[in-house]
């Protein structure tokens, strides 16, 4: 399809104040394509998804990313934005003074574009029936950015903004953590009804509970700042049953978090993930 994003990310490394965090991570993303990446914490994980991003604490030191052929490292922040990539992130900032009307507006304009703003009518139009359909009270549209909103609110809110921006990547971090599971329930229901041939999902998670309602078409286990195991669903099944140590003793890992000595690795650190 002519439409159809490919996100690619190969060799990535990444450094945060000088620690290597990021070491060596492949994935490459389709348009139809949902991809969760699992793993235990201190793994990797949220890092990846700010690296991705642009979050300027993350140095990126060597690989790359690229979207329908276009080199990613190269956007500034709001170019990725704009080029597609969403992040809805584990821990949402709270902004006092800008509404979530406001702040939704200035970044569907953002992402459109000069000249192409949305009308006021019709944003209002459409953030209302988002709004519906993940049963947030209407009220949310005029507070703060994210001030005072419990953790599931935080998270719907999270899927109002990729339900309004219409992403062609979009990368979940931990969407499921705070939500009980009637949240879990809506939040994912929003998710699915947004699956398409023009849009990859990248979703990051802890847990195999939410995959019970989101479907993956592949799963990636992080450990030490890299995908050391990708399967289909089935993986993330085991997982459910057996929890990571197998993974760990089958490639040797004595600890899957990163920030160690190098000496502490296991896994020789020139190991090649498996590209997808
Ligand atoms: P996960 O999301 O898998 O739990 P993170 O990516 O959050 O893992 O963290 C991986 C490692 O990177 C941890 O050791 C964490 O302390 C470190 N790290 C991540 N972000 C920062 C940061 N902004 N400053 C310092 N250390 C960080
Ligand atoms: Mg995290």
């Amino acid at each position: 399809m002519a439409n159809a994003p490919e996100f690619i990310i190969d060799g990535l490394k990444a450094t945060v104040e000088g620690k290597e965090i990021l070491k060596g991570l492949n994935i490459k993303i389709k348009g139809g394509e949902v991809h969760a990446i699992m793993g235990p914490n201190g793994t990797g994980k949220s890092t990846l998804a700010s690296t991705i991003m642009g979050h300027p604490k993350y140095e990126v030191t060597e690989g790359s990313i690229s979207l329908n052929g276009e080199d990613v490292l190269e956007m500034a922040v709001d170019e990725r934005a704009r080029a597609g990539l969403f992040l809805a992130m584990q821990y949402p900032s709270e902004i006092t003074g800008v509404t979530n009307a406001d702040f939704l507006r200035s970044a569907i304009n953002a992402r459109r574009g000069e000249g192409n703003e949305i009308s006021l009518i019709k944003f209002i139009r459409q953030m209302e029936g988002k709004m519906k359909e993940l049963e947030m009270n209407p009220e949310f549209m005029h507070r703060y950015l994210n001030e005072g909103f419990s953790g599931g609110e935080k998270k719907r809110n999270e899927i109002l903004q990729m339900m309004l921006l219409d992403p062609s990547i979009v990368i979940l971090d931990e969407i499921d953590s705070g939500l009980d599971i009637d949240a879990l329930r809506i939040v994912a229901t929003g998710v699915n009804a947004m699956r398409s041939e023009d849009r990859g999902f990248l979703i990051i998670t802890h847990y195999q509970r939410l995959l019970n309602y989101i479907k993956p078409d592949f799963v990636h286990v992080m450990m030490q700042g890299r995908i050391v195991k990708s399967g289909g669903p089935e993986l993330a099944e085991r997982l459910e049953n057996e929890g990571y140590d197998w993974i760990k003793e089958e490639l040797g890992i004595v600890d899957e978090t990163v920030g160690q000595d190098e000496g502490e690795f296991k896994v020789p650190m020139n190991t090649t993930a498996p590209k997808y």
